[in-house]
């Protein structure tokens, strides 16, 4: 079995990515295979549970609240619709559910309270319970992994260099210290990023080095490829190959050979060919559910007939760590502090961001 390694340089995860297909194809499926059981894919649901109105410049998110986009945005959700959702999600196959939120970072106060309830309601249905909800604190993490939380998303997007031709309102260095702050409790890490952003394929090499450069690396992997938004910085970017997404997920595979690869936007851009070879390439993981957040994905049914098709079965939950406790809110250790962290705001203009949020819609 080959030993997880965190000091791939750049150089060499470009020269994997850039292997002859059937090459790379059957490196990264052998290495799938030593770790993973190749006919099992991980279901995740993702659930928006607060959208649009976000402070953020990211540019490829609808839910900047200074693009024009069709986005209809919502106040965070009731716990009771959470739960309805989540047994919803957990009868069509689903073990984990994601909760999104549009906030740059986590502000204690009652609807971070609220969100802890949503992550006992939902441990209680025993299901894994996945938050994405932007920076949070080391004791905002500790909150949440006492509250019951399997995971938290915060993704890298690009590499370092790419991050600041896409993103002017927050840093790169806070997307690690955030990683960081989950790592000093036992909630799993998921982190991953888009491609189609323009980026080269340095950047994605770059963005491959960073994660797999922590230690541990994150136990999930998503690979987006972008969903060009009418409106937003990113619109016409053109749609993502299938080679390129197969090329990156294989490359994430042999590079992160435990980590769950995680297929995640644009699947609807891609035929179920593309996403047999995807798997077969080392994803091992997809989202489920007709949006995600806010951008179309195939209906649960296809991917349910997908399975059968290739023989795939979903994974059961707590298969790969076991289910964490819940403590009930009257019983946690932890106090809201109100801290008021300085994260960074680089500010540094990105002029296709600016022309976006400045154009008539
Ligand atoms: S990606 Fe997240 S942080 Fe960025 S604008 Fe969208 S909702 Fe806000």
């Amino acid at each position: 079995m080959n030993t997880t390694r965190h000091n791939w340089t750049k150089e060499e995860i470009i020269a994997i990515y850039n292997k002859p297909i059937m090459d790379l194809l059957y490196e990264a499926a052998t290495v799938h295979r030593e770790y993973h059981d190749p006919n099992v894919v991980q279901v995740s649901t993702l659930l928006s549970i607060k959208t649009g109105g976000c402070p953020e410049d990211c540019g490829y998110c609808p839910q900047a609240a200074r693009y024009h986009t069709d986005i209809e945005g919502n106040d965070l959700m009731s716990v009771s619709q959470v739960k309805a959702q989540a047994l919803r999600a957990k009868s069509s196959g689903s073990s984990r559910v994601c909760m999104g939120a549009a906030w740059r970072n986590v502000k204690d106060g009652p609807e971070f309270d609220q969100v802890l309830e949503m992550v006992r309601t939902i441990n209680k249905l025993d299901m894994e319970v996945c938050c994405t909800l932007g920076m949070i604190t080391e004791n905002q993490a500790k909150r949440l992994a006492e509250a019951g939380l399997y995971a938290y998303n915060h993704n890298l997007d690009s590499s370092e260099e790419y991050y600041k031709e896409v993103i002017s309102t927050r840093g790169f260095e806070d997307r690690l210290q955030t990683i960081d702050n989950v790592r000093k409790t036992n909630v799993t890490v998921c982190s991953g990023g888009i491609i189609g952003m323009g980026e080269s394929i340095e950047d994605r090499a770059g963005m491959l080095v960073a994660l797999s450069s922590l230690n541990p690396q994150p136990e999930s992997v998503p690979i987006n490829a972008l969903v060009a938004v009418e409106g937003t910085p990113l619109e016409d970017q053109k749609p993502v190959e299938i080679w390129d997404m197969v090329r990156m997920v294989a490359t994430t595979r042999i590079v992160m050979p435990e980590t769950q690869v995680r297929l995640s936007a644009g699947r609807t851009e891609m035929n179920r060919e593309g996403q047999a070879f995807c798997f077969f390439a080392g994803a091992n993981s997809i989202f489920a559910g007709d949006k995600l957040l806010t951008t179309p994905n195939p209906d649960v049914n296809e991917d349910m007939k997908m399975f059968e098709l290739l023989g795939l079965k979903p994974q059961k939950p707590f298969i790969k760590k076991m289910q964490p406790q819940t403590v009930e809110a009257e019983n946690s250790e932890y106090q809201s502090l109100g801290e008021k962290p300085k994260w960074t705001r680089p500010g540094h203009v990105i002029e296709r961001n600016l022309e976006a949020s400045q154009k008539e819609k």
